[in-house]
């Protein structure tokens, strides 16, 4: 039973980019702190790509979270999936065992693949939001190479070698890049039966350009890197079918061994239980301090949150993107609102400081839109890397990862080409 000078118990769901930095800035909050997450360890998920295609081993991107917050005596994480959370009885419903009571709720659950209501075609087009789904992905990968060396005709082999990436937004394009570089380097000297460098990557992009967040001649310099990586990027298409070895965009089929998702994102299930607003994709429309409505002590962040900055002349709302430094000042202006309310003060207004944003390519080639300076190719790339490297969690992932994009910079090798997991995926690549 708590009594009214015992400290707060706060309960943040989640241990991404969102909820981490939440705990962390309640180091110095007088509060009993609980993090919950369904995973034992926080992914570093702009590197994930590079798991994807053989780059970075799993542990050079994630961490423990019991390990990253090990110096919070006050903070208690537990691993447990949460089912939903009950407002007005303040507690957070888990799977399995007890409920969390709550004083102060920072929820921080982030965002998985929408298929857009063809969720049928996931089984063949996997997305890239988990450590699991980079290792599918990786596994797919090579594997297309090696059934290629075994196929019995050059149509078969054809097919194999054509990789198809649905979505030309960052990941898309780091997907493509990495793909195309494998194809026409990493791998150029080891089969004997097929040409890798004949590989086809095609990137589909329902937009009229890829990168649509960047400015014009940003984009303009990414399309020129792709094109010189050998990348045939298709915009302006919206794919129709996905099936095992055919994705179909309007009148187009590509017959393709691998096909891979990066089009669309939909918020954690878990915010239609608060039972406040959502928009269209799931996500929970915030108050300007992030609070939702009627519940002042529940926050939403990061890729959960809907957070509106303006409307549109159709009055339609421009959102905040969903990326990680969003999640993180997100994070520390609700824990300010909390101390702030402790302290008897009224919530404050969330202002977003946007420093930059970047999108790497390839091998020496990124953009970069830092608002007052905008750079492409071996500049934007090496401030890209200096960036990513800073911020990944822990000093020994800084060191190993340095090491071994050293490595695969000067030799063009990829480390982690192993072919692991058991799942059958030869109906999916149709053959
Ligand atoms: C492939 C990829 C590349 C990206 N690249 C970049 C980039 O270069 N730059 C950038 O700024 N952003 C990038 N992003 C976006 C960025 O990673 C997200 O915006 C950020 O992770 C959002 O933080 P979050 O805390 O809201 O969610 P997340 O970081 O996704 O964390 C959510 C956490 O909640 C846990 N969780 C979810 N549901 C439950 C549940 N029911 N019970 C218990 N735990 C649960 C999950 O296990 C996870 O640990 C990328 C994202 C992806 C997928």
């Amino acid at each position: 039973m708590q009594t009214r000078a015992d400290p707060p118990r706060v309960v943040v769901i989640g241990g991404g980019f969102g909820g981490l930095s939440a705990a962390r800035a309640l180091r110095k909050v007088r509060a009993h702190v609980t993090l919950v997450d369904r995973r034992n360890y926080h992914v570093f998920q702009p590197l994930l790509y590079q798991v994807a295609t053989a780059g970075l081993s799993p542990g050079d991107i994630a961490s423990p979270i019991r390990w990253v917050l090990r110096r919070q005596p006050r903070l208690k994480v537990l691993l447990g999936e949460v089912r939903s959370v009950d407002t007005s009885a303040r507690l957070v419903q888990l799977a399995d065992g007890e409920p969390l009571a709550y004083d102060y709720l920072i929820v921080a659950a982030g965002a998985i693949d929408s298929y857009f209501g063809h969720d049928e075609w996931r089984r063949v087009a996997p997305g890239l939001k988990t450590l699991e789904d980079g290792l599918e992905i990786r596994r797919r990968v090579l594997l297309a190479f090696e059934r290629a060396e075994r196929a019995a005709d050059a149509e078969t082999q054809r097919r194999l070698l054509t990789f198809v990436v649905i979505g030309g937004g960052p990941t898309g394009v780091e997907l493509a890049g990495a793909l195309a570089e494998i194809a026409r380097h990493t791998l150029a000297h080891e089969y004997r039966s097929v040409n890798t460098r004949a590989a086809r990557i095609v990137l589909l992009e329902g937009g009229p350009d890829v990168l649509a967040a960047f400015p014009a001649p940003l984009r303009a310099a990414a399309a020129r890197d792709l094109a010189r990586l050998g990348v045939e990027v298709r915009t302006g298409v919206l794919v129709t079918h996905v099936g095992a070895g055919l994705v179909e965009a309007g009148a187009e089929r590509f017959e393709a061994g691998t096909v891979l998702w990066a089009a669309g994102v939909a918020a954690s299930p878990l915010g239609r239980t608060l039972g406040a607003p959502v928009d269209r994709t799931g996500r929970v429309l915030v108050r300007p301090g992030l609070s939702i409505p009627d519940h002042p002590e529940v926050f939403v962040i990061g890729d959960l949150a809907a957070f509106v900055t303006a409307r549109r002349d159709d009055g339609r709302p421009v959102l905040l993107p969903g990326v990680a430094q969003v999640a993180m000042q997100e994070a520390v202006h609700a824990v300010r609102t909390i101390e702030r309310a402790m302290a008897g003060k009224p919530s404050e207004p969330f202002r977003y400081r946007d420093y930059g944003n970047l999108a790497t390519i390839g091998r020496a080639s990124a953009i970069a839109d830092f608002g007052w300076l905008r750079l492409t190719g071996w500049p934007a790339w090496v401030a890209w890397l200096f960036i990513h490297i800073m911020k990944l969690t822990g000093f020994r992932n800084r060191v190993l990862v340095l090491v071994q994009w050293a490595w695969a910079y000067f030799t063009y090798q990829r480390s982690v080409r192993l072919i692991t997991g058991t799942a059958a995926s030869r109906d999916v690549m149709g053959d």
